[in-house]
């Protein structure tokens, strides 16, 4: 029956309601990446630390070039290149060179570039005016000591790193959250491993190497364990005990549906301690969504149709991964985009829809793609995004507003 479908749009805040992030470490900055952050990361020192050169040239007291150009100055004693150390002060009616981050001399309050300015002999001569602060980085004009450069649930990727470590973040620990240890079980007396030929009736595992995949590339580090079992009620008990003691989120594909040999939701509650919190969403492709806890563990049953399997990974298993993390935000990127060509809907349930994304007339727009049916992954392969499609009557037109998934591979 449709009405105990959970609506697709519920599926996020029901998990969200009762999760619980894991705890927390203190790893060196350089082990971070792809880690997140569970303590505000604040800067260690002013940034820019010092008053700095922002081009080359020359530092000078802006009184000395104002009024009617040229201005011939003495050239300083010493330098300004960047490098440790600090350089002379400089004097009234002087020059001194100075490179792109070198430290502006006291006495200084400008830099004259180098484009408009030249050499004469020990005279400098300053072709255009030059205002107070021309062309300094000011100290502390982007942060402050102890201000907050990255927040709480930030996952630290190359950029957030590079930004953690120039504010000092790199002489100290930083706090992230623990990465849940995830086990990955295919079920399905079918399947055999890609590197082997399939005989008769057999059809090769995409979903484990797929989810083994994406599991490496969230969390920095593959399953903690990873399984075949097949369509036996025994193999697959021991199969997911086995896979139960290993994890913290346990993904099963394939056998949670209402088949004879469909073994994983049975095992699971009736041998292995687990409550359900939710069977069956209304959406396609991806109705047999089966979501559980056993203990403190989580254990996500998908169909084992492919398409389902991306569409789940993309809306549930990555986003339970990064919650349990504890990032901010765990959710795929929502982008609204209009339709390039009509769309059927469906009157109960969801249709999630891989498209390609173009930009036209300053707008998003995305095409969707043909093959579409649960168990077709060729064209998700080139798709950008999973177009939402709301249940309702009819058909969608051209032009028609609607949002859409960012596909992460
Ligand atoms: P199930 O959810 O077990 O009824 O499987 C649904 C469909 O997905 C069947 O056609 C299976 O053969 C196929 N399938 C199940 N597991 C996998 C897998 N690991 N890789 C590719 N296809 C699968
Ligand atoms: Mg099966």
């Amino acid at each position: 029956m449709a009405t105990d479908l959970v609506p697709f749009e519920e599926v996020w805040p029901r998990i969200a309601a009762e999760l619980e992030p894991l705890g927390t470490e203190q790893v060196a900055l350089d082990d971070a990446e792809g880690r997140v952050l569970r303590e505000p990361l604040r800067a260690a020192w002013d940034l820019p630390r010092f008053d700095a050169a922002a081009m080359d040239g020359y530092a000078v007291r802006a009184a000395d070039c104002t009024g009617e150009p040229p201005f011939r100055l003495r050239l300083a004693a010493g330098a300004a290149y960047a490098g440790p150390g600090k350089p002379p002060p400089l004097a009234a009616g002087e020059a001194m060179p100075i490179g792109t981050g070198g430290v502006v001399p006291d006495g200084a309050d400008a830099v004259a570039v180098r484009e408009t300015s030249r050499l004469d002999g020990d005279a400098v001569i300053v072709e255009r005016t030059v205002a107070e602060g021309d062309n300094i980085r000011r100290r502390g004009e982007e942060l402050r000591a102890g201000d907050e450069l990255l927040a709480a649930g930030t996952r630290l990727d190359a950029v957030a790193l590079a930004a953690a470590a120039a504010a000092g973040a790199g002489t100290r620990p930083v706090t992230v959250g623990v990465r849940p240890r995830v086990g990955v079980v295919a079920t399905g007396s079918e399947l055999v491993p890609p590197d082997r030929a399939p005989g008769p009736g057999q059809i090769v595992d995409t979903n484990r190497p797929l989810l083994e995949r994406l599991v490496r590339r969230v969390l920095g580090t593959g399953p903690a364990f990873s399984a075949h079992a097949g369509d036996d009620a025994d193999e697959t008990a021991r199969t997911l005990g086995d896979a139960l003691e290993a994890t913290d989120l346990l993904v099963v594909t394939g056998g949670v549906s209402v088949g004879d040999r469909d073994y994983v939701r049975r095992t699971l509650e009736e041998r292995l301690g687990a409550t359900r919190l939710f069977w069956r969403v209304a959406q396609k492709p991806g109705k047999p969504l089966y979501v559980a806890q056993a203990g403190a563990r989580w254990i996500v049953g998908l169909p084992g149709n492919p398409a389902a399997v991306i569409v789940h990974a993309t809306t549930v298993l990555v986003p339970l991964i990064r919650a349990l993390e504890g990032a901010a935000e765990p959710l795929p990127r929502r982008l609204p985009v209009r339709l390039a060509e009509p769309q059927r809907r469906d009157r109960r349930r969801t249709l999630l829809r891989w498209a390609t994304l173009h930009v036209e007339n300053g707008a998003l727009w995305a095409r969707i793609l043909p093959r579409c049916g649960s168990h077709m992954i060729s064209d998700l392969a080139r798709a950008d995004v999973l177009v939402i499609i709301p249940p309702g009557e009819g058909e969608l037109a051209p032009g028609d507003s609607l949002d859409a998934l960012l596909l992460e591979r």
